[in-house]
């Protein structure tokens, strides 16, 4: 059954096939209250073709693949891409490998806090698609261009969220499919965009403007690796009046509210998708726990991507991708350990729609939210991330490694 006939909204995952499939635009997707986005049939203009039924994820899933499932981990050889790529730059390599010629390559871009997909036919422009951006995009019309570049002869390259990836399998139905690569990233469900929102109104309020962009997972702006702070996950905000904020992951409340799974799209709690049979020919993350089980690709946390490749296409396409990377084969199973979304969905929060009904009130306002909803770190996390750590683990581990290969070598 589908959001469209029981109105259950946890049976819509908002990637839109509906809509683009209605031959009478009779279907638009609406903002909730609590800021997440459905269909709405406009009774006037449908004529009740069931194509709507027959393209949306939920009532078809589609089939994924049973190749041998083939895992990577690394980091991009150009440190500039490393350092404008959330993860280790995996996506930008697979970009590079895939643009010779009459491509075009859709991913996820954003203009202040509204965040969209788009296509571009210039490689030079792949940055605007770079970089994740935790609230879910509008697919708009991508899923009919995907369809006419492909059916034009060209070669698309596609990236999102394996819902929106499933959502795309599904509206391209029995089309060819052979010049398409899908991409998707590891995901831990989207959050609600009223947090973000609060967030702008209360940094007008504060500072004065608004944000003019919001970069997630700033890794700073220096090229050099060991200035990179990957794993703290720092949100930097740029203000329209010049201004720069940033913070650290502990002490930024949007991180901690969300990753209780205070706000994610309601569907995201039983996410079909959040196990190890991937819509995508290629699924991208971060490469957690990487100073665990190959700390050689820790480098200076700068930041490391982990690569599945779930077909024999995506590994085809991973193959050339690599030679723009440094890193090696893993045990796709020793990866799966530190990856939860690969291996289950979220969990619900009880408290879920207490925090929802702060965020939908007018009246509360953001430093309310976070008081309320956000937790402070602890002395112990502090002290793990300031003092003694990863990094300073992994640098250890290189001096005695770099001991062991001298003794050897003498
Ligand atoms: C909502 C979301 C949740 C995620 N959760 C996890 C997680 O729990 N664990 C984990 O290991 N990794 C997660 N990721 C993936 C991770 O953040 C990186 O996107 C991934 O490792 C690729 O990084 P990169 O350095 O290769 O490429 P980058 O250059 O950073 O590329 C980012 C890619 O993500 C796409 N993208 C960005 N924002 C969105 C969006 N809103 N919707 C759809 N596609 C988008 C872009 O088109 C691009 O293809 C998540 C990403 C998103 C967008």
């Amino acid at each position: 059954m589908d959001y469209l006939r029981t109105k259950v909204k946890n049976e819509c995952f908002g990637c839109e096939a509906c809509v683009q499939a209605c031959p009478k635009k009779a279907l638009a997707m609406q903002e909730d209250s609590e800021g997440f986005r459905y269909p709405q049939v406009n009774e006037d203009l449908c004529i009740h073709c069931d194509l709507c039924h027959r393209v949306c994820p939920a009532n078809n899933m589609p089939e994924c693949s049973h190749d041998q499932k083939y895992a990577y981990g690394g980091y991009h050889k150009d440190i500039e891409i490393r350092r404008t790529s959330t993860s280790g730059g995996a996506f930008t390599a697979i970009a590079q490998a895939f643009c010779d010629e009459n491509y075009v390559v859709y991913g996820a871009a954003s203009e202040g806090l509204d965040v969209f997909h788009k296509g571009i036919v210039d490689i030079r422009d792949l940055q605007t698609l770079c970089k994740s951006k935790y609230s879910q995009s509008r697919i708009g019309d991508t899923f009919r261009d995907v369809k006419s570049c492909l059916k034009a002869g060209k070669k698309v390259l596609f990236a999102g969220t394996p819902c929106q990836v499933a959502g795309l399998k599904s509206f391209l139905q029995s089309a060819d499919i052979s010049n398409l690569l899908l991409v998707e990233v590891v995901c831990e469900g989207v959050p609600s965009p009223l947090y973000v929102r609060k967030l702008d109104d209360h940094v007008e309020r504060k500072y004065g403007a608004r944000i003019q962009t919001l970069d997630y997972r700033s890794k700073g702006f220096k090229s050099t690796p060991s200035s990179f702070k990957w794993d703290f996950q720092r949100m930097r905000l740029d203000l329209k009046n010049g201004k720069i904020l940033d913070k650290d992951r502990w002490f930024n409340p949007y991180w901690s509210i969300w990753l209780k799974h205070l706000m994610s799209r309601p569907s995201c709690y039983q996410c079909p998708f959040a196990n190890t049979e991937r819509q995508a020919d290629i699924t991208l993350g971060d490469l957690w726990g990487v100073h665990l089980y190959c700390p050689e690709l820790y480098g200076k946390n700068g930041g490391a991507s982990l690569i599945v490749c779930n077909t024999e296409k995506g590994r085809k396409f991973w193959a050339k991708a690599a030679e723009y990377f440094i890193g090696h084969e893993l045990d796709f199973n020793t990866a799966l350990k530190y990856q939860a979304p690969l291996r289950k969905h979220i969990d619900d929060n009880p408290d879920r729609e207490a925090c929802m009904r702060d965020l939908m009130d007018p009246e509360t306002k953001y430093t309310e939210i976070c008081r309320k909803w956000a937790s402070p770190p602890t002395a112990k996390l502090l002290f793990q991330k300031y003092i003694w750590g990863n990094r300073q683990k992994v640098f250890i581990w290189n001096l005695k490694h770099n001991d062991k290969e001298r003794n050897k070598n003498a």
